[in-house]
């Protein structure tokens, strides 16, 4: 079996249902079903529920692989399976690359990372209390996240603050906790300086233009499904042709058919979203920013969650990580008495681009 598992190949058990065992017990992609994992990660990595994906799966009728609906633990296991960016294991045996992949690395990561934001921070639900640093905000003194957490005082006002963690648990850090107001307020102030200058603005334009240059990740993924589901239907066509016909060969053949035609829109749709952007159009999508309103809340997540990569918090100063290449600002704490948004001045209005290419 240990020696299967060098090889990667299956070693048992029930099948995955997006696989296929070939006749050398190689894994294969599943023309049918391998769409599907892809679809569910896409989706919730553009932010709809693990919830919402499964009633839309049942709502489709498709089926897990004892053919019962789909539930809640099946999204979730198939939301953090390694296999699906090829990665074969069988006990102790890892071996990266082994099997197809379905899902691109970086589309895996994004949904990594949006589990884990979504289990660090169940308070993100309830808006009043929504701190927007959670997960961004690290203590300087451990290293270990600092968490929003409110508290009322004998006087009935409630305070909230963000925390480091390791003080909340084991006593490990003695980082003193810090007004949420005032940390927010600093780090969303540094970021609108940060975009107000011209010359970063330039910067991120560069990158996103550079980026641009790059080909879709998923792409010639879905042009491999396609031409595995066109050999299989080519296949299907041979043993029908010699005579090999059953209502379950037809049935399938159908399958593939539909399968087939879903990928054609995937791949046409990952084409059509992808029109190239231009500076202007690059550039006006960042000026906007500088016209948040700082008193929406909703408005500062989206400022924060843009630009902001991670921010770290010591006793006399202040290190904010920008998304951009080079971006990272020190913010010393002794020169500043508190945070004032107002000396930012006026925002300035940016100039949109040809209206009907936005
Ligand atoms: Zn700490």
């Amino acid at each position: 079996m240990t020696e299967n598992a060098l090889k990667c190949k299956f070693n048992g058990g029930s099948i995955p249902f997006e696989y296929t065992i070939d006749k050398e017990q190689r894994f294969q992609l599943d023309p049918a079903a391998a769409p599907v994992v892809l679809e569910v990660f896409t989706l919730y990595s553009k932010g709809t529920s693990m919830q919402q994906i499964v009633n839309r799966l049942n709502e489709r009728g498709v089926k897990s692989l004892r053919g019962n609906k789909i539930t809640l633990n099946i999204v979730d296991y198939m939301l953090h399976n390694r296999r699906y960016i090829g990665e074969y294991g069988y006990r102790d045996v890892v071996t990266p690359g082994g099997i197809p992949a379905i899902v691109p690395e970086d589309l895996f990561e994004r949904v990594r990372e949006r589990i884990m934001k979504n289990k660090k921070a169940p308070a993100r639900h309830k808006a009043e209390d929504d701190y927007v640093l959670t997960t961004k905000l690290h203590c300087g003194k451990c290293g270990a996240f600092m968490v929003g957490e409110s508290g009322t005082s004998r006087t009935m006002t409630v305070h909230r603050y963000y925390k480091c963690v390791n003080t909340k648990k084991k006593k490990l850090c003695d980082k003193k906790p810090v007004k949420k107001d005032w940390i927010e307020n600093l780090v969303v102030e540094q970021t609108l300086r940060a975009i107000m200058d011209d010359s970063v603005v330039d910067q991120i334009v560069d990158a996103v233009m550079d980026l641009q240059t790059r080909e879709s990740t998923e792409l010639p993924l879905l042009r491999k499904q396609l031409a595995e589901t066109e050999r299989a239907i080519h296949n299907m066509l041979d043993a029908i042709q010699q005579g090999v016909l059953t209502s379950s060969t037809k049935r399938r053949l159908d399958e593939l058919e539909q399968t087939k035609s879903a990928l054609e829109i995937s791949i046409l749709q990952e084409e059509i979203q992808r029109p190239p952007l231009t500076r202007e159009q690059i550039a006006f999508w960042i000026c906007r920013f500088r016209e948040t309103d700082v008193t929406s809340r909703e408005q500062r997540q989206r400022l924060v969650d843009s630009f902001v990569n991670s921010v770290y918090l010591y006793d006399d100063r202040l290190i904010v990580t920008f998304n951009y290449k080079d971006g990272a600002r020190t913010v010393s704490l002794n020169d500043i008495q508190g945070s004032d948004l107002t000396v930012l001045g006026a925002p300035r209005k940016c100039q949109a681009p040809d209206e009907k290419k936005v």
